[in-house]
């Protein structure tokens, strides 16, 4: 997360974002100056299930875009997804994938969230399992 807050830090600071009221820039100075890891799993009713798969015999965990029939490392069929759901300001997130088409490689995905559309990691997201 830090290089994502450098320059968001920077754009603040040289005036080319303005934070308002002003007294707010102190606030948004310490989020991103501490980034600290952020729990994203919540236990809701509604939401995204966070898509994790456990394993009964091995433990292991299979992540993958969709439902494994198998553990992906030792193969047994008594899998579980997780039961819980993604926290409300990381389903957010997914909002603008989901309406720009993406995993697919649209045009309008591609001009607007550029680096996630095209980086060579998310293109073997839509190639299937990544567990
Ligand atoms: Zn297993």
């Amino acid at each position: 997360m830090k290089p994502l807050a450098e320059p968001a830090i920077v754009v603040v600071e040289r005036g080319e974002i303005e934070i308002i009221p002003e007294n707010w820039r102190a606030v948004y100075f310490e989020w991103l100056r501490n980034i600290r890891d952020w729990c994203i799993s919540r236990q809701l009713w509604w939401g995204h299930r966070i898509p994790a798969w456990h394993c009964r015999d091995c433990a292991g965990i299979t992540v993958a875009r969709e439902s494994p029939s198998k553990c992906a490392k030792c193969g047994s069929t008594k899998i579980e997804q997780d039961s819980d759901v993604l926290d409300t300001w990381f389903s957010s997130a997914l909002w603008p994938f989901s309406t720009l088409g993406w995993p697919d490689q649209t045009e309008t995905c591609a001009s607007i969230i550029r680096p996630a559309c095209s980086s060579p990691d998310t293109r073997s997201c839509s190639s299937g399992s990544r567990g």
